[in-house]
């Protein structure tokens, strides 16, 4: 997609905003255990690239990515930290990663077969770094039962040219639920699995940010820091308190490309679903469904001068109308996520509205916005 750097809306990143999420999470942390940055889709949204610098120069040793492309990304660019994918990537790409130093999930010994011949006929490469996945009880990738951990853990163990087990981990489904219970029960499966296991890898680790947040660590020494180092809560709104401030890192903001009065009885947009019932003043905002500002978002809300203006008609694919207090100039800034006066607009607002979840919002604004980035850190001399 290209992207529209010659049109005013865009994402604004507040690099310091990220930066100190980050340090605050790590001082909470215990001695010895580390933040990996996850920095998955875009990291969500806001700038693979310059978050993973900014995390870096924060204190993050690493970095977790969903997928093998966004490793190599990682590697082309010059990251030279550990780099993890989250997801199950083909066995067929296993000595691509192994290349590139990039360690992978592993949730069955079948998974470990079907890689081995790749790895054993690139006899220069370095073994393979695996995370050994568990399933405790979030139902999608891992280990399911001890027997199978064990058989697989050997597998490996035994091709010591072709696999090194750095990790063992898991993942919650209810670490940002107010209920403890589900949590809990995960928490004892894997320390059972843990216990089964004849050697304790170099990074053991279960918790996302909900968990680094909320949870005592459980033997663990290491974060998987993603959602809150953009600020915003893992739990929406379920969870109010936190341990540190988050400081939301991210503004959407565009200019009034077009503005008009028009008559009492007028439509606007697709449909003719909205008619003025009086003389009003309807400003053209330059950034639509395509942008990622959703279709749905129709009689929500963005901030001109500080005042909130209604969202009026159908959202187009790359243009929506809202109704203006009065008379507004042209090129006037429109802000759809962040402050602007005494308001404020949030992701989770937004979200709120498209009846989704905040990290929907964010890692769906779409690359035809530029990302700028505000307040750089470390601050540039
Ligand atoms: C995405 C992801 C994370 C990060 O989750 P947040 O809620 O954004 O902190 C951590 N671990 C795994 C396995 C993930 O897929």
């Amino acid at each position: 997609m290209v992207t529209a750097k010659l049109r005013p809306s865009q994402v604004l990143i507040n690099e310091t905003a990220i930066a100190h999420n980050v340090q605050h999470a790590i001082a909470g942390l215990p001695q010895g255990t580390e933040l990996f940055a996850v920095v998955k889709a875009d990291a969500y949204g806001h700038g693979l690239l310059r978050v993973a610098r900014v995390a870096q120069a924060a204190g993050a040793t690493g970095f977790c990515v969903a997928v093998l492309d966004e490793a190599l990304a990682l590697r082309r660019a010059g990251f030279t930290l550990p780099i993890l994918v989250l997801g199950i990537i083909e066995p067929a790409y296993a000595p691509i990663a192994a290349a590139n130093h990039i360690a992978v999930p592993v949730g069955s010994t079948e998974w470990l077969t079907q890689a081995l011949p790749g790895l054993t006929a690139g006899s220069d490469l370095p073994p393979l770094h695996v995370h050994l996945a568990l399933d405790t009880g979030m139902g999608r990738i891992g280990f399911r039962q001890v027997a199978d951990l064990k058989a697989a853990a050997a597998l490996a163990t035994d091709h010591g040219d072709q696999f090194k087990i750095t990790g063992l981990f898991t993942h919650f489904s209810t670490a940002d639920d107010p209920d403890p219970a589900y949590f809990n029960l995960q928490v004892a499966r894997f320390k059972e699995f843990l216990a089964a296991l004849p050697k304790r890898p170099r990074y053991v680790h279960v918790a996302n940010s909900a968990t680094s947040l909320w949870h005592a660590a459980c033997d663990c020494n290491l974060v998987r820091f993603g959602v809150a180092m953009y600020g915003l809560n893992p739990s929406g709104r379920a969870i109010e308190t936190t341990p540190y401030p988050l400081e939301p890192a991210l503004t959407l903001t565009s200019t009034l490309s077009f503005v008009k009065q028009i008559d009492a009885g007028e439509a606007v947009s697709y449909g003719a679903t909205y008619h003025a019932e009086k003389p009003e003043w309807i400003g053209t905002v330059p950034l639509g469904y395509a942008d990622g500002w959703q279709r749905r978002l129709q009689g929500f809300h963005v901030l001109v001068n500080g005042t909130f203006c209604e969202i009026v008609g159908r959202v187009c694919m790359d243009q929506f109308m809202i109704r203006l207090p009065g008379e507004v100039k042209t090129g006037t800034l429109v802000t759809l996520i962040g402050r602007s006066g005494a308001n404020e607009i949030t992701l989770q607002d937004v979200a709120d509205y498209a009846h989704t979840i905040h990290y929907e919002i964010a890692c769906g604004l779409s690359e035809r916005l530029p990302r700028v980035s505000v307040a750089p850190f470390p601050e540039q001399a």
